[in-house]
């Protein structure tokens, strides 16, 4: 049975390129239907490539073309053995087009020259996953599936599985796919109209504060964003390795100090407001009593500027990008 809550499943099919294991294509559909219930159409091998040039191997794009014009299912997979190449020269594990539903996929780094054993079929899988979430509209975040496997993490280093969130999301009423485009309302596009409306200038008198917060965080989320990209090509693993750590610790502090100010602002509210209340000062009990709630407060409200506004400012970042990336 699906795990959507609604009666409709998107239809799926698995195309293979040339003579690609059938253990890899086995794969794509055990992930379709073992993590979202979706029984999968194995459509056999992917007819001649619709390239615009004649590069060898050919660009991910082509198959992708391809991929488009040969299925009417909401969405389909193209396994290959061969390297795949973006219009960069990179070479790539896969690559996905969202809204066409299409995604082509490799096991050529994963098996090396070698068999498509059980540690291949384990990394695969986990590839298989990220891409059919990302059909679904799940962008790349960390502790999931979804996570980057760019810059010096492999498919290794990243979870098996969708995060609570991202779980929660396909199965709940609300959130879950729905045809025609099959895409899971994510925090992201949650933050996204909260983003439109702030823009629109209905900001509520409490978000101030968040907003302001956030810039901050953000600003130090931008700069761990930026990591990967700096000469992730130029620099040796072991010293983006240790930039890594340094951001990492940056961000603790900076998460440590946010949650002291929120923390610390809550006590000195709660005492205002208990002297407002009983005309007198606290006693050291009531203080006491006051810190422990500040701290739980703080808890939450840190949950809620790291969680809403720091996603929140990095969703305009990631949709002004995206923006300019469609653009050219
Ligand atoms: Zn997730």
């Amino acid at each position: 049975m699906s795990i959507f809550p609604h009666s409709q499943v998107p239809t799926v099919e698995v195309f293979s390129v040339d003579d690609v294991s059938p253990a890899a294509v086995a794969a794509v559909e055990s992930v379709y239907e073992e993590t979202f219930g979706i029984p999968v159409t194995r459509r056999g091998a992917l007819g001649e490539l619709d390239r615009d040039r004649d590069d060898d191997p050919p660009r991910a794009s082509a198959y992708l073309r391809t991929l488009a014009g040969a299925s009417d299912a909401d969405f389909a997979f193209a396994v290959t053995d061969r390297p795949l190449r973006l219009y960069g020269g990179d070479e790539v594990n896969g690559m996905f087009h969202d809204g066409e539903g299409v995604a082509v996929v490799t096991i050529d780094q994963l098996v090396d020259g070698d068999e498509f054993d059980a540690d291949a079929r384990v990394a695969f899988e986990r590839l298989v996953r990220q891409f059919a979430g990302g059909l679904f509209g799940f962008q790349s975040h960390e502790d999931c599936v979804m996570a980057s496997t760019e810059a010096d993490r492999g498919l290794a280093d990243i979870p098996d599985d969708f995060c609570d969130d991202c779980a929660k999301r396909l199965r709940g009423e609300d959130t879950a796919p729905e045809p025609d485009e099959w895409h899971v309302t994510t925090k992201e596009l949650e933050e996204f109209e909260t983003a439109m409306r702030w823009a629109d200038g209905d900001i509520r008198l409490t978000e101030y504060p968040l907003i302001a917060l956030g810039i901050a965080y953000n600003t130090v989320e931008d700069i761990g964003a930026r990591l990967p990209s700096i000469g992730s090509r130029a620099l040796p693993r072991s010293v983006r390795a240790s930039i890594h750590k340094t951001y990492r610790s940056v961000r603790f502090v900076v998460n440590a100090v946010l949650f002291l100010v929120l923390a610390g602002a809550t006590f000195v509210l709660l005492l205002d407001g208990y002297g407002a209340l009983t005309g007198s000062e606290a006693s050291t009990a009531v203080a006491f009593g006051g810190l422990v709630v500040a701290v739980v407060l703080g808890i939450v409200e840190h949950a809620i500027v790291t969680g809403i506004v720091g996603g929140l400012f990095q969703g305009f970042a990631e949709g002004a990008r995206e923006g300019l990336g469609a653009e050219e």
